[in-house]
């Protein structure tokens, strides 16, 4: 086995960030095989039963029916051993931010975390996102995690594969933590994550007055709206509608960004999004770089006259 994924049950299916590490191994060639762990590991499998990956190892056992940090890393850990993967791969999810280090730690394996390119070798970004670096290792086995949307999960490549269940030992006296119930946001009558337009408002928008001209922009196109953090730490809008590291991840046909600089903690939650259009004073806002459109230009003055244009 060349590459193996360690998936990541979302609510009884498979994550995005999963998919994407599939779409990830894929591209970086090798044996394919991924990891299904829990209560929902066949429903996992199901839906890896027409990607071109070689096989889905499924494990079932009483103490990691659910996730847990303790039975998590050592469940993985079992399967690194016996089945000697030389790369191990996972979204750069809260989840894998939490086991895989005690994985790297157990099996002295080093771990490359929140890598954002493997086009060139892997690359991840350092010093809060200011610089890129170039990381190598020259150890036998390496555990990578990619940042939400380094792949597209569209770029899975289908095919068939196989479903292998297999048993682990684990004694209770390693399961010393018990997860409850993950916490979700209470999100409303909005469906951000599946939203294909979204107009989302950053500290640019200045107060909350203004806030309307946002949702005025987001009705004429039928979009949702979101916002950066700050926003929603002023109570501007409700906090299901924050983007970023800290809130939801969105990959929208459209995200129409109106005054948000760009910061590495907003990006990573709305890159994956398949057009950007960004409005912002600031010629040099980072937003630029990621953006397809750029205007560069005041929010307060350009969306009034887009509503209207919208509106005619
Ligand atoms: C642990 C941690 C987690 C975080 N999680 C998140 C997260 O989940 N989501 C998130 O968004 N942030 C998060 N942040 C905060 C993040 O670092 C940034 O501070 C935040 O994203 C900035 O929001 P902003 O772009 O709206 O505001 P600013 O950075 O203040 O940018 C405002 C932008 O608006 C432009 N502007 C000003 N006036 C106008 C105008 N009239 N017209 C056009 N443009 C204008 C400015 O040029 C500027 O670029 C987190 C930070 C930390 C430390």
């Amino acid at each position: 086995m060349d590459i193996l994924v360690v998936l990541e049950d979302n609510r009884g299916s498979l994550h995005r960030m999963s998919k994407e590490a599939i779409a990830g191994a894929q591209k970086m060639g090798g044996s394919i095989s991924a990891l299904a762990i829990g209560v929902n590991a066949d429903a996992m499998a199901g839906e890896l039963s027409d990607v071109d990956i070689t096989e889905v190892i499924t494990i079932n056992h009483d103490f990691v029916s659910s996730y847990n940090a303790d039975g998590y890393s050592d469940v993985v850990s079992q399967v690194i051993k016996s089945e000697s993967p030389k790369t191990i791969v996972a979204g750069h999810s809260y989840q894998t931010r939490d086991f895989m280090p005690r994985v790297s730690a157990k099996l002295d394996i080093p771990f490359i975390p929140d890598i954002i390119s493997m086009d060139d070798g892997i690359v991840k970004q350092v010093l809060n996102a200011k610089l890129n670096a170039l990381v190598t290792t020259s150890a036998d086995q390496v555990i990578l995690s990619f940042q939400s949307a380094t792949f597209s999960e569209e770029a899975m490549v289908t095919g068939s594969c196989l479903t292998r269940s297999i048993e682990v030992n684990l004694d209770s006296s390693i399961v010393r933590s018990e997860a409850e119930e993950p916490f979700q946001e209470d999100a409303g009558d909005v469906d951000l994550e599946s939203a294909e337009l979204i107009v989302s408002i950053g500290r640019g928008i200045e107060k909350e007055e203004n806030i309307q001209i946002a949702f005025d922009l987001a009705k004429a196109l039928g979009a949702e709206v979101s916002a950066s953090r700050p926003v929603v730490d002023s109570g501007w809008v409700e906090p299901f509608r924050q983007i970023g590291s800290s809130g939801q991840n969105v990959s929208p046909k459209l995200y129409f960004s109106l005054g948000i600089s760009g910061a590495i903690q907003h990006v990573v939650g709305m890159k994956g999004s398949k057009n950007i259009i960004a409005i912002n004073k600031d010629p040099d806002a980072p937003i630029f770089e990621i953006a397809d459109y750029a205007v560069v230009g005041d929010v307060l003055e350009i969306v009034p006259k887009l509503i209207e244009a919208l509106n005619n």
